[in-house]
């Protein structure tokens, strides 16, 4: 089994982070990274960008892309009978649109637009980063791949899943876990390797 995780990682949202930079007049700034790092030298700022999250992982999804690469990966893993999950930290609701947009509503309908061999079940949101590490566990995952490498260092992480970090910045990664800047390199390090 390889996991994978959804947001940032599977779902590219840089078209709907463009629309809110634009739409606040950030000027110049317009990724996730620059757009947090401008809004919390603000005060009052987190609020503002929890709030410009709510609705970039709410109706925002309408605008994002799959990750480049990634389809190609889960053909292949379907092509070579390796079974996938999506194993997500994705609340119901964003805590700055409490009885909103539902969030895994809204996830499950663009992936049901994608048209990947992902199976239904084999989707998991969770409520909390600990329910996700102890998912990864019960699922067994060889591989799991996340965004972020705070959760792939986290404590909790189950220590016989390799852990790979997409990381586009080619920051270094801190053992045990290994970076990949894209789709095509985390293809290449599960297949090849
Ligand atoms: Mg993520």
């Amino acid at each position: 089994m390889i996991g994978l995780d959804f947001d940032n990682t599977l779902v590219d949202y840089a078209e709907a982070f463009r629309a809110e930079a634009a739409r606040l007049d950030l000027g110049r700034v317009s990724t996730k990274t620059e757009i947090r790092d401008c809004l919390r030298l603000r005060a009052g700022g987190e609020i503002v960008w929890q709030k410009l999250q709510a609705r970039v992982y709410g109706p925002g999804i309408a605008q994002a892309q799959m990750m480049q690469g990634a389809r190609a990966f889960i053909d292949e893993c379907i092509r070579r009978k390796i079974p996938l999950a999506i194993i997500s930290h994705k609340t119901r609701y964003a805590a700055q649109d409490p009885g909103g947009v539902d969030l895994r509503q809204a996830a499950r309908e663009w992936l049901g637009r994608q048209n990947i061999g992902i199976a239904h079940e084999n989707v998991f949101f969770e409520e909390t980063r600990e329910a996700k590490l102890n998912r990864i566990g019960r699922l067994d995952c060889r591989y799991f791949v996340d965004d972020l490498s705070e959760v792939l260092l986290d404590q909790q992480f189950p220590p016989t899943t390799q852990r790979l970090w997409l990381t586009a910045a080619m920051e270094t990664p801190q053992p045990p876990i290994d970076a990949a800047g894209d789709w095509f390199q985390i293809a290449r390090y599960i297949f090849v390797s």
